[in-house]
């Protein structure tokens, strides 16, 4: 079978589909197999397929597993609730890990190197279409590969995405900055590395965590950019950084000179697309449903996506090795879209959220800090074990209204139970 995107979620797949006894061509655009950026968050329902992977170790050697979660206000800096990583791994069986995204990427770029997949560069597909025996893929060199089933995994802007919907990447007006502190900077000393931390404020948040053991401190700061709203071209730069963030408090306003001020990402998302499948060419990751990336999701989806599909390859392959690529496909397309339906819609929600001003604030605010640390209700549906069929798929937590919130008596309101978060 063929792969196109050498991704996170292109390489996870690849390797999910290679350990069930296929033979896998991977094909990447870039000259060479690489990711941009710095941290990323993993939650249990990827570091329980790392395990199913026998990957977890190496990960965990890699990055840093927290103690905590923590939200705070970013204009005051007040604590509005945390999570206990350490219980919640015991409530999940497996561990939140934090690591460099360059580090989770050559994991699974090793382990597809050892289990035998066949890895192409400079190989940018251009066309796809369904044949008599499968699909094929096209080239922009006019080369052609086929196979039994062609999975597209290349990304926001994906080509294979056309097949199935005429739509295009959402913008959200919001910009992301990141950047990486080394743990000898005097910044470093004011920071608990054993935290996850995200500050949110008016129209922008900030998040900070450790990596690599302890070694940099990772910085995320995002804001709604004026010059997006008002339909500019040039939006997001720097100077558009520091206005956003003149009503924050101290801590963050001094993590903003460490951002990387060369490049930011402008942040995208798509509207959720229930249906993944054309024929034998399926989307898997970013280019099937693109997340705006509040709840820290979009990569772990991906990742879920490979884990689900080598999953039903598997129950759909018969003793000598044929696969009824379109019973695994069904299986697929059965499950994955409506989980990732309610990550995308959730993940905008959760931003809007984080991002109140005024009375809203207030009563966002009251609403965290009356949450129970050991409330589970709202990460429930998510960090359990990974569908694989639609009725293992948990039931969805129920928000609380923001207006529903006394700010004379927010503490211990029976809507204080952490659900609108
Ligand atoms: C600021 C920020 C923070 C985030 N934090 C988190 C987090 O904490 N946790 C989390 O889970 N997710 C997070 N995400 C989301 C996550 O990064 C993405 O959802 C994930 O990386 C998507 O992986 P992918 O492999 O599907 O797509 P991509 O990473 O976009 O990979 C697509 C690949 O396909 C290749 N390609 C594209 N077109 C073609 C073509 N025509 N032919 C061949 N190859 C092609 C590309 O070169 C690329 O290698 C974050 C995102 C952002 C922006």
């Amino acid at each position: 079978m063929i792969i196109v995107g050498g991704g996170i979620g292109g390489l996870g797949a690849a390797f999910s589909l290679t350990r069930q006894g296929l033979r896998v061509r991977l094909l990447e655009s870039a000259p060479s197999f690489g990711e941009v950026g710095a941290g990323i968050q993993l939650a249990p329902n990827c570091t329980r397929i790392l395990d199913d992977y026998g990957l977890l170790d190496e990960a965990k050697s890699l990055g840093v597993v927290p103690d905590a979660m923590v939200m705070r206000d970013a204009v005051d800096g007040g604590e509005l609730t945390r999570l206990d990583l350490r219980d919640l791994e015991k409530r999940y069986g497996y561990p939140y890990l934090v690591i460099h995204r360059s580090d989770l990427h050559g994991l699974l770029l090793r382990a597809c190197e050892r289990a035998g997949v066949e890895l192409v560069n400079d190989a940018r597909v251009v066309a796809y279409e369904n044949t008599a025996a499968g699909a094929r893929a096209t080239l922009a060199s006019g080369g052609t590969h086929e196979a039994g089933l062609v999975i597209a995994a290349d990304g926001l802007h994906s080509a294979a995405r056309g097949l199935l919907v005429d739509d295009e990447p959402v913008s959200s007006a919001y910009v992301a900055y990141r950047g990486t502190v080394p743990a000898a900077q005097p910044r470093v000393q004011g920071a608990d590395l054993g935290e996850v931390v995200v500050y949110v404020g008016p129209k922008c948040h900030f998040v900070h965590y450790g990596l690599r053991g302890g070694e940099l401190l990772n910085q995320v700061a995002v804001f709604e950019s004026p010059r997006a709203l008002a339909g500019q071209e040039d939006w997001g730069t720097p100077d558009e950084l520091d206005q956003a963030f003149a009503r924050t408090c101290d801590f963050v306003q001094e993590g903003l000179p460490f951002m990387w001020r060369d490049k930011w990402w402008r942040m995208f998302d798509r509207e959720p697309l229930m249906n993944w499948v054309h024929g034998r060419i399926a989307l898997l990751g970013d280019s099937a449903h693109p997340p705006l990336q509040y709840i820290a999701q979009g990569a772990i989806m991906a990742i879920e996506d490979g884990w689900v599909l080598g999953e039903h390859v598997a129950r759909s392959r018969a003793a000598d090795g044929t696969v009824d690529w379109d019973a695994a496909l069904c299986a697929y397309q059965a499950v994955r879209p409506e989980h990732c339906r309610r990550v995308l819609t959730t993940s905008r929600a959760w931003g809007e959220l984080w991002h109140l001003d005024g009375l809203a604030r207030e009563q966002r605010n009251a609403l965290l800090r009356a949450r129970d640390t050991y409330d589970y209700a709202f990460v429930d549906w998510l960090y359990g074990p990974t569908a694989l069929t639609a009725d293992q798929e948990p039931p969805m937590f129920t928000p609380v209204p923001l207006s529903s919130v006394d700010l004379g008596d927010a503490a211990g309101t029976p809507a204080a139970a952490g659900t609108a978060v």
